[in-house]
């Protein structure tokens, strides 16, 4: 399982969330047979999506984003919620490298925008877009944080490739300022952030989120709160159905007159769901 640890540092000045999303991430690449440009992208948003479900004040909100770039990827949508974290990009097949075999992230996601989506269940939503300003993913969610929610913040997300093209590890740290914060202390920082390896050295290096936390405080960090962070997708043939319904019952009618099975595909985990005229007949 992974672990994301949440850390307030600098005598509270700051808030740090660091995460080893590995499993997460290998789970996507293998139920959507990811290449690794593809796998890179998506991933770097899951692993942000676990964080940011961590950083909401209610337990019970909902959160999606939909990154929206003219690159080879295309749309990326993620959900996460308390119960996990899921999603999906539009072609996952892409395996885009410069001459020394470095990912192009940025060039595979290209120009566009970020949207951030958070469902408050018993409140209206909150939705906010602004322009992706790398398709990197990092410094695109550093700048919506900037923009949208008007916080100081950094992030850092990685996905680290063995030589196969197979995901050795992923994961990822925020770091929030508060209202409190130094100058000084943003000086420490920005000097420890210009000099640390990537996220995914790190984790090679067999570091902990907490051991992260440490390095990125310079040892002041008091760990709050450890949790579990997962892939999780909520679909049953219940919530097919009820789409169907919505279909109408002209449709549906259309749908049992012409008398074949019909399959639906989760876009978020690849399950297959077959309904037979007869399932559908219960809808009228
Ligand atoms: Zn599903």
């Amino acid at each position: 399982m992974d672990i994301l640890n949440i850390a307030t540092a600098y005598n509270d000045e700051l808030r740090i969330y660091a995460c080893d999303s590995t499993e997460l991430v290998k789970y996507a690449e293998k139920i959507h047979n990811l290449w690794p440009t593809s796998a890179a992208a998506l991933g770097r948003v899951l692993t942000m999506a676990a964080i940011m479900t961590n950083l909401e004040k209610n337990d019970d909100t909902k959160i999606t984003i939909k990154i929206d770039g003219d690159g080879p990827i295309g749309l990326i949508t993620v959900v996460a919620d308390k119960d996990g974290v899921k999603g999906f990009c539009h072609n996952p097949g892409v395996y885009l490298t410069n001459n020394n075999g470095k990912l192009l992230v940025g060039e595979a996601v290209g120009n566009g925008t970020l949207t951030v989506i958070k469902d408050f269940r018993l409140k209206e939503p909150f939705s906010s877009t602004c322009d992706l300003i790398s398709g990197e993913i990092a410094n695109d969610f550093a700048y919506y944080f900037n923009q949208s929610e008007q916080t100081n913040t950094a992030v850092a997300l990685g996905v680290l490739f063995n030589k196969e093209g197979k995901v050795e590890n992923a994961g990822g740290y925020l770091i929030q300022v508060m209202p409190n914060c130094k100058e000084e202390t943003i000086s420490k920082v920005e000097t420890i952030l210009a000099n640390i390896k990537p996220i995914s050295s790190l984790l090679a290096d067999g570091l902990t989120p907490k051991d992260i936390i440490q390095l990125l405080s310079d040892n002041t960090a008091n760990i709050l709160d450890s949790k579990d962070i997962n892939y999780h997708c909520d679909c049953s043939k219940e919530r097919f159905l009820n789409g169907i319904k919505s279909l109408g019952n002209k449709e549906i009618t259309e749908m049992i007159d012409d008398g074949k099975d019909i399959e639906i595909t989760c876009n978020f985990c690849n399950k297959k769901y077959i309904f037979t005229p007869d399932d559908l007949k219960k809808l009228l």
